[in-house]
């Protein structure tokens, strides 16, 4: 294990004694602290040196909603990029012109660019 993703990984480095040194109740409760990165591994009194510098920066931390929803956003943005829009416009009844694939839902014109941009004729909520 080189990195913790996540609370279950992070448990597993400390003792589980529940001894409440790090003032949380129990050390799942202190597991999931770091993993949300309101605590650090070296709060536990009760850790070796080389396990914190083990995992010093590789402890990663729980990613906020907006976090997940921009990365997903821009990996959607990367993957469209790789897409020959102008035959997947052929291919969908769509329309291509000026880099955009332009294409009609519920009656509402929907455009993507090349970059991945996304347009509509109507609010567009991520
Ligand atoms: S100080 Fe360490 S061993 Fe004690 S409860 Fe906290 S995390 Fe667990």
């Amino acid at each position: 294990m080189s990195q913790l993703n996540n609370t279950v990984e992070i448990l597993k480095v400390l003792n589980k004694s529940n001894c409440r040194e790090c003032n949380e109740l129990t050390c799942l409760a202190f597991a999931a602290a770091v993993f949300k990165g309101n605590k650090q591994l070296a709060e536990c009194p009760h850790l070796e040196g080389d396990v914190i510098e083990r995992f010093r920066g590789k402890t990663e931390t729980r990613k906020t909603p907006e976090q997940d929803l921009d990365e997903s956003v821009e990996k959607l943005k990367r993957n469209v990029s790789e897409i020959d829009l102008s035959s997947s416009a052929r291919r969908l009844g769509a329309e291509f012109s000026d880099d955009r694939l332009t294409i009609k839902i519920c009656g509402k014109n929907f455009s993507v660019d090349s970059k991945g941009n996304l347009s509509s004729d109507i609010h567009i909520n991520p």
